[in-house]
């Protein structure tokens, strides 16, 4: 099913409905570039994708923003403005940066002076205070200047109100890294899911900074006890999904642990497991997994130890 579809659907049956959308397009909107597709969840929680991952964008009734994820820094810019036109306020209260990749805080640098709370897992905090080199890349990703790095960090999970909306929030453990988070709207039953979850292709195995594959199925059983049938679920990429595709995805993660663990046992090298093929029967819905394998591999190491 297409994003446009899904929210399509999402609009028929929510409270959008009934309401005044508050994404109307502007003439300074379309004079100010565009960051990315905006579409509306309901009538005042909306989603904006195309600039690296998924973003959410929730103004309260008393005009504060709440971000989740901030898309690429060279986006930045335009998004800030596309947020701003959009929704008729600057005041961004909170940003939450659900893991520390490039595609989720770009959005850092334009806020990082502007007294936005930017809240994320400790460990997100850590890895966007340093340089990151990893072992199979040959680029340097460097630390975010002080001001745009995370000024509150967690570690387990909690709940905070926006305007008159408790907002929960979680730690994933280790999985797409080791600090990935969930963002729960409870009254808009918005679950954004944070890396943890890609509905678009095989996620990157980010093993550098404690992701591993057998995070994943673990992840998303957290996110699978918080969603019901009716919660719009949110991955980092790619369209929304609901509870019930969520749950296959997570079978189908398992049981390619399953395959990758037992390759890994019997001492297979890194090329063996993925010429095995552990995810041939999801190949077609998902594209080539090569890449994801290789890496789903190598993240073993920090795991188990193979046979001897
Ligand atoms: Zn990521």
């Amino acid at each position: 099913m297409t994003n446009r579809r899904n929210i399509i659907k999402f609009l028929a049956t929510g409270s959008a409905a009934a309401g005044i959308p508050v994404w109307l397009p502007s003439r300074a909107l379309a004079q100010s570039g565009n960051s990315g597709d905006l579409q509306s969840l309901n009538n005042s929680l909306g989603m904006i994708s195309g600039n690296g991952g998924n973003i959410l964008v929730k103004k309260a009734g008393n005009n504060e923003l709440l971000v989740v994820d901030g898309g690429l820094a060279g986006n930045a810019r335009a998004l800030r403005r596309q947020i701003e036109l959009s929704l008729d306020t600057r005041r961004f209260a909170t940003l939450i940066n659900t893991h520390w990749h490039p595609e989720q805080t770009g959005l850092n640098l334009e806020l990082g002076n502007r007294n936005t709370r930017i809240f994320a897992h400790e460990n997100t905090r850590q890895w966007l205070g340093t340089s990151v080199k990893r072992l199979w890349e040959d680029h340097t990703i460097d630390p975010l200047p002080e001001s745009a790095r995370p000024n509150e960090g967690f570690y387990h999970y909690g709940d905070f109100m926006h305007g008159s909306e408790r907002v929960e929030y979680g730690y994933l453990r280790q999985s797409h890294t080791d600090g990935d988070m969930y963002v729960f709207f409870t009254a808009d039953n918005v679950l954004h899911t944070g890396g943890t979850v890609s509905s678009d292709g095989w996620p990157f195995m980010d093993w550098w900074t404690g992701g591993w594959i057998g995070g994943i199925a673990d992840g998303m059983d957290i996110l699978l006890d918080i969603a019901n049938d009716d919660t719009v679920i949110v991955p980092a990429s790619g369209p929304v999904i609901n509870r019930a595709q969520l749950a296959e995805m997570r079978d189908m993660y398992d049981e390619i642990f399953s395959s990758v663990r037992r390759l890994f046992s019997a001492a297979s090298t890194t090329g063996e497991t993925v010429a095995a093929k552990p995810a041939a029967a999801w190949e077609d819905r998902y594209g080539n997994a090569d890449e994801f394998i290789n890496l789903a591999h190598w993240s073993l190491i920090a795991h188990l130890s193979p046979d001897a």
